[in-house]
């Protein structure tokens, strides 16, 4: 097999005549050129608006979607095509749920359960919901060494309880979360869970029908995909009982100014043009994955972050925050006594490429009493000398701004 470095033009890149060290794919992932040449074919001679003209050009590209939904379906096991929704991102699959679903089901005095590790995107649009409907948002907490506290569930679940929204892996902790074990609890009280799979679908296998969540929201540029791609993967039911989310062309089956039918599922959720170009390229990023050999690239990642641990931990006063024993490979720390924006711009210097800050996940931060931390994330790309290169690059940045 070509070392699979090759097929992400991105990585070959220099940064002030160092190799580009990139750490930080929780935040985006590079793109293989297969996802990279049929987002420029498409702008250079298969340009076409979907599901409208009859010309050949807007039907290839409307089969091209259509195949990308099929290949997201495959790749998640969704049981129907139509239960995979075209969004902009998980935060716009997230938002339609908190939208739609609170339109539906969500009234004065009802409940939302989410968790203290959630990303913003996964809190604020409960928090809206709740502001709108008069709902009370409750929180799930996790303990010291990452891992959510599940055994609270049961008592924090009531008749109140709407919905149950969870990470499926942490973007700061890097915890894996016992998601099919919550949507059993959940379930058992009649109460529909959304995972938040923005940093879980590319790191672990996701079986929607095994998992039995009701909800699957992920980006399409953590999968090696184009920004501006999304999928919600819902339930039939839901989908059926759920009212339109946003207005628009498409997503109609009759206008007139007395009432307007909507068009059948999965277009009800897709009004507007749909980001096509993206949408087909994340077809492609699925149809490269699924040629790799993905046992080996977890392995592979699970051996990153083993070694990234163990180093990190080698370096006196810095402290890893998250270590639960079922971890992605998400590594959140902080120096002692150094600002992390510090840290983060030193590494910067020296062709390291990892985020900085309260990673969109503030309540995290808060809860071990920082301002923010340093985080690299690892993809199946890194290397073990790149994890190496983290560890010197730390020790110098230490050196320098203690
Ligand atoms: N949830 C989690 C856990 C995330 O890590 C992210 C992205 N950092 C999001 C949601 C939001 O994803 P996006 O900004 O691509 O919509």
């Amino acid at each position: 097999m070509m070392d699979i470095r090759s097929y992400f033009p991105l990585l070959s890149q220099s940064v002030d005549g160092r190799p580009l060290v990139y750490l930080d794919n929780a935040a985006t992932a590079q793109k293989p050129q297969v996802v990279i040449d049929v987002v420029n074919e498409l702008h250079t001679s298969l340009n076409g608006n979907i599901h409208r003209g009859v010309h050949r050009m807007a039907e290839q590209c409307t089969e091209r979607y259509e195949a990308a939904r099929e290949s997201v379906r495959e790749y998640i096991n969704a049981e129907k095509a139509h239960e995979v929704i075209f969004t902009s991102g998980a935060t716009a699959g997230i938002n339609l749920v908190a939208f739609a679903f609170g339109e539906r089901y969500v009234g004065a005095g009802d409940e939302i359960v989410v968790t203290e590790m959630e990303h913003h995107s996964n809190i604020v649009p409960w928090q809206l919901l709740c502001e709108r409907k008069g709902a009370t948002l409750k929180v799930l907490p996790f303990a010291d060494s990452g891992e959510l506290r599940t055994d609270l569930l049961p008592a924090l679940i009531s008749k109140k309880t709407k919905l149950l929204a969870v990470a499926h892996v942490s973007n700061v902790l890097g915890s894996i979360n016992p998601v099919d074990e919550i949507v059993r609890i959940a379930h058992a009280q009649g109460v529909p869970v959304l995972v938040d799979g923005a940093q879980g679908v590319q790191h672990l296998p996701v079986d929607v029908r095994q998992m039995g969540c009701d909800f699957y929201a992920f980006s399409g540029h953590k999968v090696y995909a184009p920004t501006g791609t999304g999928v919600l993967y819902a339930k039939e039911k839901f989908l059926d009982e759920m009212p339109p989310w946003q207005g628009g062309g498409d997503m109609v089956k009759t206008v007139t100014f007395d009432k307007t039918t909507y068009a059948d599922l999965p277009y009800k959720f897709e009004a507007g043009t749909a980001n096509y170009v993206g949408v087909i390229g994340l077809g492609a990023a699925i149809g490269f994955l699924k040629n790799l050999d993905l046992d080996a690239a977890r392995l592979h990642e699970q051996e990153l972050l083993r070694r990234a641990t163990e180093r990190l931990q080698e370096i006196d006063g810095l402290a890893i925050y998250g270590l639960a024993p079922q971890k992605c490979s998400i590594v959140s720390f902080a120096l002692k006594g150094i600002h992390h924006l510090d840290v983060a711009q030193v590494l910067d210097k020296q062709g390291i490429a990892v985020r900085s800050g309260t990673l969109c996940a503030e309540p995290v931060a808060r809860r071990y009493g920082l301002t923010g931390m340093v985080r690299a994330s690892f993809a199946f790309y890194n290397t073990l000398a790149e994890v190496d290169a983290l560890a010197e690059g730390l020790k110098r940045a230490k050196n320098m701004l203690s």
